[in-house]
Formats: structure tokens, sequence, C-alpha cells
């Protein structure tokens, strides 16, 4: 990390937590697609495949004094006119609110990354109305930005603080397989959306761990 503090964050971090969700999206798009599939129309893989893949060249162009919440939120409206399914204007609304939750700061401190987090969770409950147990990416992203939280207000460095907040996801995304889908086309399957993993919670579990590699000191 370049920036000043240790802990902070500076856009090319944040430009490489959106590359690598990107790529991670990308390898796993069958997988993604697959799940979609069982409860699904099986397009969340091509969906977000493609929606970061426009993200990245999106990044391509950005000017390299853009500042961290101008780059999310670029990303965000980017995934809304890209991404056709429901995964992208959630995606772009929780992107584009972390941006402005960080405002034109140079730098993000860990507690600006919580409270961006956390203002990207309200817009995607905000839009979709989802709320945990109705088998979405909320069931994924509302225990990471909390694991997120108190890490960071415990005082763990950012990199453990984002390995907690990653393995919560992942736990999360678990946790969407005995549910009842009561929000996105899966639940117009009814009971029969109980026993498969929710395809957005797995892509949001991916996006969370993408962001523990950029900000982990070793990356
Ligand atoms: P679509 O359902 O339009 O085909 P995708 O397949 O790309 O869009 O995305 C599906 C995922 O979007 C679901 O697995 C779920 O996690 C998420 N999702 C759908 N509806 C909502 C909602 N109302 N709130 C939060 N997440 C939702
Ligand atoms: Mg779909």
């Amino acid at each position: 990390m370049t920036s000043a503090a240790p802990d902070a964050l500076d856009a090319a971090a944040v430009a490489g937590w959106l590359r690598g969700s990107s790529a991670a999206i990308a390898e796993q798009r069958d997988y993604l697609t697959q799940l979609d599939a069982a409860i699904g129309d099986a397009d969340h893989g091509s969906n977000m495949t493609r929606g970061f893949a426009a993200v990245e060249v999106k990044l391509g162009e950005l000017d390299g004094s853009t500042p961290p919440g101008k780059v999310l939120i670029a990303a965000g409206q980017t995934l809304v006119s890209t991404v056709g399914g429901a995964s992208g204007p959630l995606w772009g609304t929780a992107l584009r609110r972390a941006g402005r939750a960080l405002g034109d700061s140079e730098t993000v401190e860990p507690l600006q990354l919580v409270a961006a987090l956390e203002a990207a969770v309200a817009g995607v409950v905000e839009l979709g109305a989802a709320q945990p147990g109705d088998k979405t990416m909320v069931d994924a992203l509302q225990p990471a930005v909390d694991a997120l939280r108190a890490a960071v207000e415990a005082g763990s460095p950012v990199g453990a603080a984002a390995a907690a907040a990653r393995e919560a996801a992942e736990e999360g995304m678990r946790s969407t397989v005995p549910m009842l889908a009561r929000k996105g086309r899966a639940s117009y399957l009814g009971e029969r959306s109980i026993g498969h993993q929710d395809p957005g919670a797995t892509s949001a579990a991916l996006i969370m761990a993408a962001l523990e590699r950029a900000v982990s000191p070793d990356r």
C-alpha cells in the first residue's frame, strides 16, 4: 500500500478489489450459472461476468487521480447499464452507495470502509427489500459487513478484518442452502428453492474474498 496511514486504502487498492472481483467471477462463471440454473434462469454467471468485464474497461478509462469513491460510483453506473438481471441494479446501487459514502476522500480508512460497505448493503436492501433469511445476496453481505465492523472496532488490522468479513460471507452463503427463497426469481419456486445455494450470495462471497486479497498487506 502506498498511502501514508498503513491501514488506509487508496484508489489503486479499490480498483484492485474490483479487478480481483472480476477475475474471480469470470473464473466461477459456470458454477454461478449452474447455481442459477437450479433456482433461477441460468444467467447469473454471464450477468456478473459481463458486468464486471465492463467495469474493468471503465477502470482503464479513468484518470489516475480519480478518488476511491468516484471509482466505485463509475463501477456501479457501469453495472447498472450493462447487466439486465436483478444483480445489475442491485450491485450497481451497492457500489454507487459505497462510493457516495466515501465522498472525495483520497484514502479510505478502515472505519470509512465499514461505513461504505454498510451503505452498500443498505442500498441493496432499500432497492430489493430482502431481509436476512430471504435467500439472497443479503445473506452473505449483511454478516460480512457486520463482521468487518466488529473486527475494525476491536482494533484488527484491515487485512484481518477483511478476512473475518470473507469468512462471514462464506458462512452466510452456505446458510442459504436450507432457506426458502422469498425474493427474486427463486421465490417463484416456493418450497422447491430449498436445498440449493443462492447464486447471488455465492458471487457476493467471491467479491468479499477479493476484498480480502486487495487489502491484505502482502498482496
Ligand atoms: P435475475 O434473477 O434477474 O436472473 P441474476 O440471476 O443475475 O438476476 O441474480 C440473481 C440473484 O440476485 C439471486 O441469487 C439473489 O441473490 C439476488 N436477488 C434477486 N432478487 C433480490 C432482491 N430483491 N434483493 C436482493 N437480492 C436479490
Ligand atoms: Mg438469473
